[in-house]
């Protein structure tokens, strides 16, 4: 349960100083509240020792909640669409990554209804030994054919698929080349690989050419890049990074978790994009975000494909995808490309919102991603925004260090092909009125 501002009433009462002047108030009045900068770092309280003695001495979602801006795991009780009902109270969600709507559309529900009858709530085992149906493989035949690739393999997750997939190929003599923005699996991936890993900066691609000079004496390299960033929403420098791996004999592997069914020909993605699709070597998706699911894929050359069958712990290891998510999946699958007014619907919509926050002053990236982080900086003043949203029935996302870099703390919002104009508009309008009385935006 969101607990009532308890802040609100000293910070409402600030005079109606010039913008900075009166963020400046506001930052520094719930900065003597709560030590934001420092918030992770707060040592343990000395009673406790041992292993544990961190988790007993971790106080920042305590003081966090005890203010009334904690923003995490806020209970969902309904959905439809962009619409959530959170604390008996509807919102409008623009913390969702159901980009085409498919999480709840009826065909969708009844594919998977029509699964979850026949073959029962899960596959109790590895797709390896006993858990591989004949939903899944049909799937992966699906999504080879729509992607031009010899194969698929379907995996649980997005995040074992990059995980299992990299910790695989990464052998002791390999480097890997990866951006700094890139997903967390794709670090985790990295990290239990025997190989290396470089990381270059943010769509650098001088330092990417850089550290690809400086092991151009390693045969083994590959570049891991996601296409669609999830947080700056940036596209990657897809074309640069296929002639950069040519001129230096790397591998490139794609995250397209992203960039499925929302950007290319019939939502291939950033890949399709840029007419690149021949030049890379690795394709790795989601069902979790425009597919309206759960699950990921890999797919390649079937030499590979089977390479990373028998070798990915992160696949072999754990039961497969539940035969419900496999066929709604396929089901969303289908609607996605049947249906290709779904994406420009979301185009429309992001066009639109992109323009509505630059009127006002905010900085959006000038591309048809519908990730729009709104960037406000300090911790404090972001958490605090993000609640009085949540109390003019907006439900955002909220980043801050070490996600992303401190001092750039955002409201990460994003959009689908569900929301209505008028969705759009209220939100726009929250923004600017909250915008204004922050000090955030000038009053317009
Ligand atoms: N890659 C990227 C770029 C992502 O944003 C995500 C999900 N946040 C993943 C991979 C992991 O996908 P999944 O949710 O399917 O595990």
């Amino acid at each position: 349960m969101t607990k009532p501002f308890s802040l609100i009433n000293e910070l409402e009462n600030q005079d109606t100083d010039p913008a900075h002047l009166k963020r400046n108030k506001i930052v520094s009045l719930l900065k003597k509240k709560f030590d934001f900068e420092n918030s992770h770092l707060k040592p343990p309280n000395g009673k406790e020792k041992g292993i544990l003695a961190k988790c007993f001495g971790y106080l920042a979602p305590d003081q966090a909640k005890e203010l009334g801006i904690y923003p995490y795991f806020k209970e969902i009780e309904e959905i439809d669409g962009s619409r959530v009902v959170i604390d008996g109270k509807e919102a409008i969600s623009v913390s969702t990554n159901n980009y085409l709507g498919l999480a709840q559309e009826p065909r969708v529900i009844e594919a998977a209804r029509l699964a979850l009858e026949k073959f029962g709530i899960g596959c109790t085992g590895s797709r390896f030994l006993n858990g591989t149906f004949n939903l899944h493989t049909n799937l992966e035949r699906e999504i080879s054919s729509f992607l031009n690739r010899e194969d698929t393999i379907v995996m649980s997750t997005g995040f074992q698929a990059n995980q299992g997939t990299i910790s695989c190929l990464l052998g002791r003599k390999d480097v890997a080349f990866s951006d700094r923005e890139n997903h967390a699996s794709i670090y985790e991936g990295c990290a239990i690989a025997p190989g290396k890993t470089i990381r270059y900066q943010h769509n650098d691609m001088d330092h990417l050419e850089y550290c690809l000079k400086k092991h151009s004496d390693v045969e083994g390299k590959i570049i891991l890049t996601d296409t669609v960033f999830s947080m700056s929403g940036d596209i990657a420098n897809l074309p640069v990074i296929v002639k950069l791996a040519k001129d230096y004999g790397a591998t490139v592997m794609i995250d397209e978790a992203h960039g499925l069914g929302i950007i290319g020909e019939q939502g291939r993605g950033v890949a399709s994009y840029y007419n690149l699709e021949n030049e890379i070597d690795l394709y790795m998706g989601t069902f979790s975000k425009s597919l309206g699911s759960i699950g990921g894929f890999i797919s390649s050359k079937s030499k590979i494909t089977e390479y990373i069958r028998h070798k990915a712990s992160a696949f072999i290891f754990t039961a497969a995808l539940p035969p419900a998510s496999v066929a709604g999946v396929t089901e969303g699958l289908n609607i996605m490309i049947s249906e290709p007014e779904r994406i420009n619907r979301l185009r429309e919509n992001t066009a639109f919102i992109k323009r509505g926050f630059f009127d006002m002053g905010f900085q959006v990236n000038n591309n048809s991603i519908p990730i729009v982080p709104i960037t406000i900086g300090e911790e404090a003043l972001t958490l605090y925004l993000n609640r009085l949203l949540f109390d003019e029935g907006i439900f955002a996302g909220v980043a801050v260090s070490p996600v992303v870099p401190p001092l750039n703390a955002m409201i990460r919002t994003s959009y689908t092909s569900a929301h209505k104009q008028e969705d759009l508009e209220k939100v726009l309008g929250s923004f600017k009125k909250l915008g204004a009385k922050l000090g955030i935006i000038s009053k317009g």
